[in-house]
């Protein structure tokens, strides 16, 4: 599950980690209130930001043409226009894909005097099997291109998870920053409240681009993460409850709400056949199958170790939703599950949304002879697979002929 930036900040503020204000308005007339407020208070800039969860923001183009979904004003005039200008629209960029995100709040905060900006990150590395720490003292919109052609410019610190990150390499980091002065002191404090949001929240990715060294008015030097990115494990979010909350549905794919409701495991891909399977292991072995065969899978689709007609019938129908989808491979191992639960669940499914594409079934395990029994009688079209390669074969045959 992936946070807004004003949430993430939210959080990181709650853990001693600088960062600009945190109000977020969700009409014009709130941004144009707000604005208001802040000029008379002494601001001279304000940021507005569309929270979307994408970053690119700055980089990106709404449908209607407006430029930037990052943008600095300096009056309460200018704040209003350009809050109406991204609420309500489709906000694309470099990582939304074609379609794009809807933009329905937007945060607003007087803008800090940036002198430079850094980029750092809290990650898991999976071929370390440890938390990592990065950096680069080239911060900003264009990290991606700093990492491909200056890979040396990205500093790495492997964290021991029994211990967290030590003081000592928080100096390391802030010193291969290129920071000065009290700035190190600041930056390593700084890491260290990012290490720990990051390992509190159970996140996957907690990016922090740009981290800025920013002026204030008495002309110090400061640091304050002036955007944030932090993406959080599924897999943990039972014992957050305070972060579940923060889910924003309308940021994900509505197939994919709707199967999390009937307990399936559903994410949509690009190809035209789709797989019905139960277990994640298998799920991607039958993946990889159908492209072995010259096929593209139109989804991920794991209905589970006790799949029920309910929600077989329910898989059925999230994967006709898809106009891509001009096959369907059914690949069932009945190992707890009864094979015959599984062919009543399809014949149900197969009638209850007058299934006109082809359909390859293969089943095995638990009481698989009566399964077939069910799937040979039922009267429907269904082409019977003996084993996991030739199910592949028929249904590439069928799609692709
Ligand atoms: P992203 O493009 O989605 O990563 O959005 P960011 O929040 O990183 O904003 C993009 C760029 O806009 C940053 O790299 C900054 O240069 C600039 N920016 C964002 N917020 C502020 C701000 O409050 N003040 C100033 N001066 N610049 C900002
Ligand atoms: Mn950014």
């Amino acid at each position: 599950m992936n946070l807004h930036e004003y949430q993430a900040k939210q959080l990181l503020a709650d853990r001693g980690v600088a960062v600009p204000p945190v109000d977020v308005c969700r009409t014009a007339e709130e941004a144009r209130k707000l604005a208001d407020r802040l000029f008379s208070e002494g601001a001279k800039l304000l940021a507005v930001k569309s929270q979307i969860h994408a970053g690119g923001r700055g980089k990106g183009t709404f449908k209607s043409g407006y430029q930037g979904g990052v943008k600095l004003f300096k009056s309460a005039e200018e704040t209003e226009a350009g809050a109406r200008a991204m609420l309500g629209n489709v906000l694309v960029t470099k990582q939304t894909g074609p379609e794009g995100k809807l933009v329905t709040s937007v945060l607003v905060a007087v803008a800090p005097n940036i002198q430079k900006e850094l980029y750092v990150a809290v990650l898991l590395d999976r071929t370390s099997s440890r938390p990592l720490l990065m950096a680069s003292s080239e911060g900003g919109m264009d990290i991606e291109e700093v990492a491909a052609k200056t890979p040396e410019k990205i500093i790495k610190e492997s964290v021991d998870p029994a211990v967290g990150l030590m003081p000592y390499q928080a100096r390391k980091v802030a010193t291969a920053l290129g920071l000065k002065g009290d700035l190190i002191g600041q930056a390593a404090k700084l890491l260290m409240g990012l290490y720990r949001t990051w390992w509190e929240c159970d996140a996957t990715l907690l990016e922090i681009n740009p981290l800025c060294v920013i002026k204030t008015n008495d002309g110090k030097e400061t640091l304050q993460a002036v955007d944030a990115k932090l993406s959080l494990d599924d897999n943990a979010l039972y014992r957050h409850s305070d972060l579940q909350a923060m889910r924003d549905l309308g940021e994900e794919a509505p197939l994919e709400i709707e199967a999390s409701k009937h307990g399936l495991n559903y994410i949509k891909l690009d190809g035209s056949i789709a797989c019905l399977v139960n277990g994640a292991g298998l799920a991607m072995a039958t993946m990889d199958i159908i492209q072995h065969f010259g096929g593209q899978p139109a989804n991920f689709l794991d209905v589970g170790g006790g799949a029920s007609q309910e929600q077989v019938t329910a898989a059925f129908k999230i994967i006709l939703q898809d106009a891509n989808v001009k096959g369907i491979l059914v690949n069932i191992f009945g190992g707890i599950m009864d094979c015959n639960v599984i062919a009543k669940g399809i014949v149900a499914a197969v009638k209850e949304t007058s299934l006109k594409l082809p359909l390859v079934v293969r089943l095995e395990g638990n009481n698989v002879e009566l399964g077939k029994k069910t799937l040979a009688e039922s009267g429907l079209t269904i082409i019977s697979a003996g084993s996991m390669s030739d199910g592949a074969q028929k249904v590439v045959q069928a799609v692709l002929g």
